[in-house]
This record gives structure tokens, C-alpha cells and sequence, in this order.
């Protein structure tokens, strides 16, 4: 998935997310829920001077994870080390980054269901008694050495909570699911990131940008990155003329879908009657990997009402029909 609208992270954006990083709880837009069940585990942790419980991190992408891991580091003034499932390919891997921690330092593994499973049955022992086992040599003459390690904090996150096996996630004290944002919230994270920017918006301008953001922030910040250049290269005010021609431009279409969200939605309607269709058969047709469909897409087109899940498979429903402007056979 690529684009404006893609809620995964490109290269060249790290330096400019980096500076919309909200830096506390409290700067952190809405979820509020999470944030109550956050707030409450880091206080109750720091009166009892003791590292908090490991923390999950389950939801979409774009939607804050990295970013709160980050304010629970903040919040506890502990050092955060950042690693990923994909970077974690062998049980050593893991031992290097847990035997370097110091004590309470935040431990953030993004992608944690793409980790290796020997390194996931290491991180079981590293996670309940801060130890783990080093196997030094081979064969018949291998021993395993254990090794203390300093109390620490895990912050996992993935987008597919499901995933993760059973043992693993039952040793996170503490799972926050992340919703998509309303558009209130996306409204104040495009306000404040505008801020930031130094650009002024106006109001009909960031609720605009808001409905199109996909529920996500990390879009929010994007196509208001794009509104940005147009108002700059055109000599215009951030006006909503300025963010319909950016957001034209771009292709970001009024309900904020994006071109895969577009293609799976139509390949559902157009190639399958509507559905149900299985999930393996919709991402060969769109030529995407089930688990983008799975993880990015339906989320949001499920959320959006426009999709929904069957025992049986994906079904566009009306308003799904209705939005590829495929008019709807009269037998459904
Ligand atoms: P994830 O790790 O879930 O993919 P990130 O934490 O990297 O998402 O967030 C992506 C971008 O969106 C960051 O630049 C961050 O500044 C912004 N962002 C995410 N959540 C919020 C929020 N609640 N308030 C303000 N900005 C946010």
C-alpha cells in the first residue's frame, strides 16, 4: 500500500512525524479510555516504585502506538528502546537487546507477532521473572547459562492481536486496543499539528482534512503536510479551497478511502457479486498480501460501514455498493 493515504510509515516522513509526536499523556489526542487505563498503571507502578506491568499495543497503523510507548518511557523518565518483531530473527537477536537494558528501561518491540518463535519462548521467562537462558555450544555438550536481567518494561505493539500466541499475550498485564478517531479528535490533531507547522488553517479547512484522514492520524498529519505545499506553492491561505485542490490532487476521495481501499471495495461489488468472498481470494485478485488486507484495509472499510465480516467471508454491504456506484441487483 502506498500513498497519501497509506497508514504505513515512509522513510522520509521519520524526521517530520518525530516532530508531531505528542510528548505526554495529556498531549495525546483522544483515546481517552486508553489513556485513563495508562495513567492509572504508570501512577500505581510509580508509587509502589516498581516497573509497571507490559503493556499491548493492539490496532491499526498510523493510529499512535510508537508514539505511545514513547509517552510511557517519558512519563516513568526511563530510556526506551525501540526494536521490531522483523528485526528479532533469532533467540540471540533478543538476548543481546534484553541483556543491554538498564533497570526500568522500556522495552518497545513493534510488529511483536512478526518475531522469531524461539526468541518468543525466550521473551515468555524474560517477561515473568526477568531471566533468560543462553545456550552456549552444541549438540550433546551444550549448556544453558541463565542470566539475571534488569527489571524492565514491555511495550509490545501489533496489528493483529490475534496472532500472537496465547502464552504471550496472556503475560501482558495490560492490552489497550486503539480505535479509529472520530473526527472531533482528528480535527485536534490536525489543529495542533498545524501549530506546530507554524501554517495556519482554517476551521471549514481542518475539518475537511479530518473527514478524509481515514480515522488515522498519521494521514491527518500527512494530507495536511500536502495542503501545506499547495497554500506555499500557490501563494494561497490554508483556506478549504486550498484543501479541496491539495486533496483533489491527490486523489483522496470525500469518505477519505484510498486507492486499495477503492479496489478491494469494487473487486468485492464487481468480481464477486457482492460476496461473500474469502480473504486469500480478494487479495490475489487485488494483487495485495492477505494480511495488508486483513490488518490495513478492512478495519477501516468495516468501520466505514461499508464492508462486513461473515462467517462465510466479506460482504460489500448497500453502502458499499452505493459508494463504487455499481448500481445494486434487485436480488440482493
Ligand atoms: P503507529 O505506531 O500506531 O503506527 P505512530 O505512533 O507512529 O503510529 O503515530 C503516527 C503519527 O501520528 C505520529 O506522527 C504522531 O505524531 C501522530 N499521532 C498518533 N496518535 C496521535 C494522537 N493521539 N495525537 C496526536 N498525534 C498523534
Amino acid at each position: 500500500m502506498s500513498g497519501e493515504l497509506s497508514p504505513q510509515v515512509a522513510a522520509n516522513e521519520l524526521g517530520f512525524e518525530g516532530a508531531l509526536r505528542p510528548a505526554t499523556l495529556d498531549e495525546f489526542v483522544g483515546q481517552s479510555k486508553v489513556r485513563r487505563q495508562l495513567r492509572l498503571l504508570l501512577d500505581a507502578a510509580t508509587i509502589q516504585q516498581r516497573t509497571p506491568d507490559h503493556i499491548l499495543l493492539a490496532g491499526p497503523p498510523g493510529l499512535g502506538k510508537t508514539t505511545l510507548s514513547m509517552i510511557v518511557a517519558a512519563e516513568l523518565d526511563k530510556p526506551l528502546h525501540q526494536t521490531s518483531g522483523p528485526a528479532i530473527q533469532h533467540a540471540g537477536d533478543l538476548a543481546a537487546v534484553l541483556s543491554a537494558l538498564t533497570p526500568g528501561e522500556v522495552l518497545f518491540i513493534d510488529e511483536i507477532h512478526r518475531m522469531a518463535r524461539s526468541a518468543e519462548e525466550m521473551l515468555y521467562l524474560a517477561m515473568e521473572d526477568f531471566k533468560i537462558d543462553i545456550m552456549v555450544g552444541k549438540g550433546a555438550g551444550a549448556t544453558s547459562i541463565p542470566l539475571e536481567l534488569a527489571p524492565f518494561t514491555l511495550v509490545g505493539a501489533t496489528t493483529r492481536a490475534g496472532l500472537l500466541p496465547n502464552p504471550l499475550r496472556d503475560r501482558f498485564g495490560f492490552t489497550a486496543h486503539l480505535e479509529f478517531y472520530d473526527e472531533d479528535e482528528l480535527s485536534h490533531v490536525v489543529q495542533r499539528a498545524a501549530g506546530l507547522l507554524g501554517f495556519d488553517v482554517a476551521a471549514a479547512g481542518v475539518s475537511e482534512i479530518a473527514g478524509r484522514s481515514r480515522g488515522t492520524p498519521r494521514i491527518a498529519n500527512r494530507l495536511l503536510r500536502r495542503v501545506r505545499d499547495y497554500s506555499l506553492v500557490h501563494g494561497t491561505p490554508g483556506d478549504v479551497e486550498a484543501v479541496h485542490a491539495a486533496l483533489t490532487l491527490y486523489d483522496v476521495d470525500a469518505h477519505g478511502l484510498d486507492r486499495l481501499d477503492r479496489e478491494v471495495l469494487r473487486a468485492v461489488v464487481e468480481r464477486f457479486g457482492g460476496g461473500p468472498v474469502g480473504l486469500s481470494t480478494l487479495a490475489v485478485s487485488v494483487g495485495e498480501e492477505a494480511e495488508t488486507i486483513e490488518a490495513v484495509v478492512e478495519p477501516f472499510l468495516v468501520r466505514a460501514g461499508l464492508l462486513s465480516r461473515t462467517p462465510r467471508g466479506r460482504v460489500a454491504t448497500r453502502r458499499g455498493w452505493e459508494h463504487t456506484g455499481i448500481p445494486i441487483p434487485d436480488a440482493l
